[in-house]
Formats: C-alpha cells, structure tokens, sequence
C-alpha cells in the first residue's frame, strides 16, 4: 500500500494529539524506511518485473526484516519507546507502535504473497493489487477517511494554512497516480531504495505544516 499509510497517521493524531503528525507518518510508513536501508546493505530484495500485479511492477523477493509480522512488532516496540521518551504518554508509546504495526496489515491486503508473520516463515498476501479498482476504491478511501478525521481537529487556520496543506494532498495524489499508471522504475536495487527513501522529508514537511494548522504540541 501507498499513500493508505499516510491515512493511518492523519487518523491516529486525534486518538493523542501530542504526537506531532509528522511522527504518525514515520511510525505509519517506517518499515518503508527500513526498507531500501535494507535493500541498500543487501539483506532484503527487491525487483521491477513489469505486469507481475495489475498495479505495481514491484517484485519483493525478501522483505522479512522490514515487513514480516513479528518484526513490526519489534519495530513498533523500539518506535514507540523512542516517542514515548519525548512524549511520556503510555497511548503514546502504544499508539505509535500500532502505528507501525498497521503497516503490516496494510501491505498484507494489498501485496501478493510476499508478507510473512516471521523471518523465513510462509509468504502470503490478499492481492488487492490484482485490482486496480479494488486498489484505488480501498486506499482512496481510507486516505480520504484519514484526512476527514485529522481536519475536524483544526481551529481557526489561516488561509495559507489550509492552502499549504492542500499542496501536501495534492503532493500524495500526483505521487500516487505517478506509482500507479507511470512508467515501471529500473530493475535496480540502489534506485528503488534511494527513490524510497526520497519519500522521507514528507515527514518534516507533515511536522512544519501540524504547526501551521495549530495542532503541533511539542
Ligand atoms: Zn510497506
């Protein structure tokens, strides 16, 4: 899944309004983060074989270190100790660590049998990408969910505000679109990684723009 991440994170900032959104998507996107790390020391594998699902060229030979079951879970354990040190709030910790577990659930519909519940263990997945409307009704959906929750929350914005967050929207759509009916990327490890992690910075982006919208407490 893509951008459905990003809806976890908008959505879970009401459930404790301390974290800052930025922080929900790290937590909601970080086995995406450790991902191409992975790629990039070479114990995780990925490649690019056009039509091998109706959505994404991605191939996703072995993704267990970042994306099985169990390591979310030791993930979200180490995410949510980290937030829960600058927050002290034990929803905090847990929140953060469903965050990241969400992760796994989320890519388990949508993946072909590439997730696992354990390192080595079976692969298995719901191939929602073998629909591309499936695929687009579902996490347009819980993005356009994600969003809902997390604007109720905003008071008295100014209008630049609001702009600048129309331009994130905006941003994950045109991203989304681009993924999903541009061109496949190179077959090429490094390439996907470093694509992968470009996608980072949204996180100081979502941090600055939580400020501007008044709902940043740290
Ligand atoms: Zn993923």
């Amino acid at each position: 899944m893509f951008i459905g991440h990003f809806a976890v994170g908008f959505a879970l900032k009401k459930a404790e309004p301390k974290v800052p959104l930025g922080v929900w998507f790290a937590g909601a996107m970080f086995l995406d983060i450790l991902w191409p790390v992975f790629l990039l020391i070479g114990i995780e594998k990925a490649s690019v074989v056009p039509g091998i699902t109706v959505v994404t060229p991605l191939n996703l030979e072995i993704v267990h270190w970042s994306h099985s079951l169990l390591m979310s879970a030791v993930w979200g354990t180490l995410f949510g100790a980290v937030v829960y040190w600058r927050v002290r709030t034990a929803k905090a910790f847990l929140l953060t660590a469903l965050a990241v577990m969400s992760h796994w659930l989320l890519d388990y519909v949508t993946h072909t049998a590439d997730m696992t519940l354990a390192p080595h263990g079976a692969r298995m997945g719901l191939e929602l990408w073998n629909s591309l409307a499936g695929t687009l009704v579902v996490e347009l959906g819980i993005f356009a969910v994600g969003i809902a929750i997390y604007v109720r929350m905003v008071r008295n914005a100014a209008r630049s505000a609001w702009i600048h967050f129309a331009i994130l929207i905006v941003f994950f759509l045109v991203m989304y679109v681009a993924a999903i009916f541009g061109p496949p990327p190179p077959n090429d490890q490094t390439v996907l990684a470093v694509s992968a992690l470009a996608l980072t910075p949204v996180i100081m982006w979502a941090n600055w723009l939580d400020k501007k919208l008044g709902l940043h407490t740290f």
